[in-house]
């Protein structure tokens, strides 16, 4: 018989203050005890208060040995990079950027017309036989990443499958699923996730029932971050009266040390001090 995944724990997003001054909500954040192998960190970057001050951004910055997700909901991006690649990254976009063995490259936000930027920032882990790979992207135009509907769930699909649509992103390590799940007013949405995977579902609009039974059911308000045991599936299901919506992630973990620094994510203490020394002797990236 097929085995509801549980809630395991639930994540207060933090405020934090990165990059030139940018304030985000972050859930996740590159440890050495790397509990949601192989998800390193998981950032919603959201200005609509005029409060929070000017749109900076992130200035030219190395990253090696991770995959940088970005995902665009409002707003935009704008990026270049030490490969000679500049675009920008618009609402509904994705770009998948592995950075193997080196690069450098600038993001900064802007607001769209309507005043507002909204996103998310996921980090994915390299496993150490790739972690000197080369760079790669794979920029993912939003008119690209299919949006199903069934019984009132709209998925739209970044990477994986679901309800036999599979999202344009393929050949990534970790085998994720990467998924933005809307559910109307009294939907229920039933996810199979393979035995073994780290599962995360990030709650960013209102709210929803996680689990099936009463006793092994939460009701999970928005903004929350949410881990799942081990077992075969998730289920979810919209209040009566309102909506839900979830960035649902799950990926097969490495199960192997890492040793995180700043920008970087190895697998040794050696290898950071030899992204250090790289990145002061300018043989980081190719140019
Ligand atoms: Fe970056």
């Amino acid at each position: 018989m097929k085995q509801l995944r549980k809630i395991k724990n639930i994540i207060e997003p933090q405020f934090v203050m990165e990059g030139a001054g940018v304030r985000l909500r972050r859930s996740i954040s590159p440890h050495p005890t790397n509990r949601f192998d192989p998800f390193l960190l998981f950032d919603h970057f959201a200005f609509n208060d005029p409060l929070e001050g000017p749109i900076l951004g992130f200035p030219m910055h190395p990253h090696r040995g991770i995959e940088t997700v970005s995902y665009i909901l409002e707003g935009s991006v704008n990026h270049r990079d030490s490969l000679g690649n500049s675009g920008t990254i618009g609402p509904g976009d994705v770009q998948w950027m592995t950075s193997g063995r080196g690069i450098l490259h600038e993001e900064m936000p802007r607001r769209g017309s309507n005043g507002i930027i909204n996103g998310f920032q996921l980090w994915v882990n390299l496993p150490a036989a790739l972690k000197m790979s080369q760079p790669r992207y794979q920029e993912v135009n939003a008119s690209t990443i299919p949006s199903v509907t069934k019984d009132g769930a709209t998925v739209r699909v970044v990477a994986g499958e679901v309800f036999g649509a599979k999202g344009p992103v393929t050949d990534i390590a970790a085998n994720p699923l990467y998924i933005d799940v809307t559910l109307a007013p009294g939907t229920e949405f039933v996810q199979d996730i393979p035995r073994g995977h780290t599962a995360v579902a990030y709650v960013f609009e209102g709210s929803g029932t996680f689990g099936d039974e009463p006793e092994n059911a939460l009701l999970v308000s928005s903004v929350k971050m949410l881990q799942f045991d081990d077992g075969d599936y998730i289920q979810v299901r919209s209040k009566p009266d309102s909506p839900v919506r979830f960035m649902l992630m799950a990926g097969a973990p490495f199960l192997e040390p890492i040793v995180p620094y700043g920008p970087f994510v190895m697998n040794t203490v050696g290898e950071i001090q030899q992204a250090l020394l790289d990145l002061r002797n300018g043989t980081f990236a190719e140019q």
